[in-house]
Formats: C-alpha cells, structure tokens, sequence
C-alpha cells in the first residue's frame, strides 16, 4: 500500500480512558484494516484526550497534511464529550438543533419505555452544513463537515455503533468521493487452526513471492491462523486469485476449516444440518465454552440437543455413567474418560454426535506425566468414538479457547471426511 496516488486520510481516537489504558483503542484498529480494504491508506493515526486543545490539536494538524480525518469518540452526552463542538467551532458551523435527530433520539428512548434525559439533546445539536449520518445502533449520529481545508468525518466511539456506521455511510461516501482512486481488491480467505503461525508459514513460505502479485497476510489469532489473499484489479484478476488460494489450499489442508468468513462452530453446525444429525456436549474444562459458541449462531436447536457441564468426578459418573474404577486409576484427564464421557452423553440425549472435553486448563492440577494444557478431546459418530490428546500453550482462558476450537476441528473432520476414510487424523 505504498501506492503515492492512493487517497490518504488520518485517524484521531478521542478518549482519556484510552490513554489510560482503560479502554483499548480497538476502533483505531478496526478502521485502520476497513480503510485499508478500500485501497486508503492510513497516514496516521494519534489518540487524544478528552480535552478541547488536544482536540483541536489533532483534528487541524491531520486536516493541514492530509485533507481528510476520521474521528472516532467524544460524541456522547455528557460535559466530557466534546467532539462536536470542538470540530464544529474548528469549521466555524455553529451548533443548530436539528430536530429530526432530536426526533430520532427520542422515538430510542421511547421504544425503550423511557423517558429522554435533557443531556440528550446535545446529541441533536448539529454544525450548520454538517451532514448527518444516521446511527440505528445508538443516540449520537455521525456527522461530516467540510470546507477548503478537506474532510473531518465524526463517528461514536462505541465500537457497536462505529462499526455499521461506517460500513453503511462512510464508506460508500469515501468510495464516491475517491471513485477512481480506490483501486478494486479481490480477496480469498482460508482460515486455519492446529498449527501455530510459524508453521503455516514454513508450509507455505516458497508460495509467497511464487503467487505475486497476489498479496498474502497471515492473521494469527487464539485459536488459529487465517491466510488471507488479496490482488489488486478488477474481475480479470479473479483467475489468479483463484489460482494461488487454490496452491494454498493444497498446501494448508490439514488447518484449513473454511474459505469463508465463517466460525468453525457454524461449519460444524452447517455440517450437521446437512447430515440431520444432533450434537451434544460433555465438556469438562472448557466449563461450557462449546456450548455458548454453538448456541451463539441463530438456529442452533436445529441441531443442537444439550450438554453436561461436568468437573466433580461424581457428575461425570452419574451424568454421563463414566467409570469410577477408571476415574480412579486413570484419572480424570485420560484417554478413557474422554470417550466415556463422549459416549455417556450421546447414549443418554439420543443425539447422533457428541463431543467430550477433559483437561488441565491451569494454573493448578499438573503433575508431571499430565503437564499443564493436557487435554483429552473424544467424538462419538453414531457409537463410532474416537479420541486424540493435545497439548495446549497459554493461559487458563487461552487454553480453553483452544480446546473449544480443537474440539469442534475434529468433530468436524469426523463429520466431513469421506466414508471409509480416515486420513483427516493425521
Ligand atoms: P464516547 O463516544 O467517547 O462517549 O465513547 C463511548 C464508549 O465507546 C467509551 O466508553 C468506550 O467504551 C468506547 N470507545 C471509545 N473510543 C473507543 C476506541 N477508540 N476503541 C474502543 N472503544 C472505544
Ligand atoms: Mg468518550
């Protein structure tokens, strides 16, 4: 993105609580990679305090080098919010009521069966020619003010409003403005986990410089890697796009759960679907983690039965008929109890599937043939059980994160390996 000819804009997040470091400024971030996606390119980005001068400061300095910035924060009711009226009085637009947002404001907090706070009002307060952005998600709109100097684009701070906003009236407006000027990127996706960002990129590091001019980026995150590709140019561009996501697919199949901008928990679900089959859960450590990113996608009791949430070793022998002597002499970490539980609960929900969870999130509980991070991960497919045992860097909530992950990864390996093979378990 070094293109000189590419539009350039500045970002300014306003916000103590960001310097502090109370709040992270995951808005920067966001619209940092948004911006990017459109072929902007970012010049800078400064965070400021709640503070006029600082405001100012910031807002005119990226005006005078770039012509166009994009504020984020301060848009709120309260005295400490002071976005628009600095800005505002930077433009020399003062401040007018304008009564549709007064109205639209209002209709919020009666749909919410309460009465507006007087404070809201300076929400409705609008710089004279600024244009206003709706915003369904909250009180404060968008606002955007120009003159000879460029472009200061204002949105709310609360990544939930900023992020619709955005997508839904700034960057059509960007578009427009810099039509010509944004060059259009193809992009494919393959999204990964079970190998650690260094690994996937030693499988695939001689394809990087082989595929230009398509552009790779890895993405690592808790519980995986995503690969993304992307070239510049219009639909002529689609061949080779396709051409080197596929040499990457070849490469990366073992990792790859998706090429689509999908959860492994909605794969999974969207294989079971298919099949008509039930899933349930017996989910020691992950404490219920499976459960709550299974019941997160719509729909789910499409496919999902129940589950067991089971520490005690008394729940895992009377909830899902684990046995004592095995509990006993194996412990509750073992190869054993993972398909026991596994079977237990898809015996006693009827289901077809089950996933079971058993291991050592930390920071207590290992010993040294069961070092922290153990974990035993079974599936039942219709009585045919099958167990793998991982071995999980990080934190207590890292760890069991990345069971959750591993678990759904190998059901729905079981799920979408062709009959008869099992070469998915390697
Ligand atoms: P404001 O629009 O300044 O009233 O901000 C409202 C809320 O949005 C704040 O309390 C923060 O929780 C959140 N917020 C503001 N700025 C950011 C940012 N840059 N990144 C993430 N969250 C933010
Ligand atoms: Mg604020």
């Amino acid at each position: 993105m070094t293109d000189p000819e590419a539009p350039r804009i500045e970002i300014v997040t306003i916000g103590s609580e960001l310097l502090r470091g109370d709040t992270i400024d995951t808005n920067g971030a966001w619209l940092g990679r948004a911006l990017l996606d459109m072929g902007i390119a970012v010049a800078r980005r400064v965070t400021v305090a709640d503070d006029n001068d600082a405001i100012r400061d910031a807002v005119e300095a990226a005006l005078h080098r770039t012509g166009a910035v994009l504020c984020t924060g301060g848009l709120g009711p309260t005295t400490d919010d002071l976005t628009r009226d600095v800005v505002a009085d930077l433009f020399d637009m003062p401040l007018q009521r304008n009564e549709p947002v007064l109205d639209a404001i209002r209709r919020r907090f009666d749909d919410m069966g309460v009465v507006m706070p007087e404070i809201n009002v300076r929400q409705a307060m609008v710089p004279a020619g600024a244009r206003v952005l709706d915003n369904r998600n909250g009180t404060a709109p968008g606002l955007l003010l120009e003159d000879d100097r460029g472009l200061a684009i204002l949105l709310p701070g609360v990544p939930g409003e900023l992020y619709p906003l955005f997508n839904e009236s700034v960057a059509p407006l960007l578009r427009e403005r810099w039509a010509g000027r944004l060059p259009p990127i193809r992009r494919a996706l393959l999204r990964t986990t079970g190998a650690g960002e260094s690994r996937v990129m030693e499988e695939v590091a001689d394809l990087i410089e082989a595929v230009r001019p398509v552009d790779i980026a890895f993405l690592p995150h808790t519980t995986g890697v995503d690969v993304r590709l992307s070239v510049r140019g219009d639909a002529g561009e689609d061949d080779v796009l396709e051409a080197a996501a596929r040499r990457f697919q070849d490469r990366l199949h073992r990792w790859v759960y998706t090429t689509e901008e999908l959860d492994l928990a909605e794969c999974v679900g969207a294989s079971l679907r298919r099949q008509r089959r039930f899933l349930v859960l017996a989910e020691s450590c992950t404490g219920g983690l499976i459960a709550k990113r299974v019941t997160d996608i719509p729909g789910s009791s499409a496919w999902f039965a129940t589950g067991w949430v089971t520490y005690a070793n008394d729940a895992k022998i009377r909830d899902l008929g684990v046995g004592a002597a095995d509990l006993e002499r194996f412990g509750a970490v073992s190869e054993i109890v993972a398909r026991q539980m596994a079977s237990g609960a898809r015996r006693r929900s009827g289901a077809a599937c089950a996933i079971a969870v058993t291991g050592i999130a930390g920071p207590g509980g290992a010993s040294a043939d069961k070092p922290l991070g153990t974990v035993w991960i079974a599936t039942d497919v219709n009585g045919d059980v099958t167990a793998r045992s991982y071995r999980f860097s990080g934190s207590r909530e890292q760890v069991r994160e990345r069971a959750a992950q591993a678990a759904l990864r190998l059901l729905q390996q079981r799920l979408d390996a062709p009959a008869g093979s099992r070469s998915w378990n390697d």
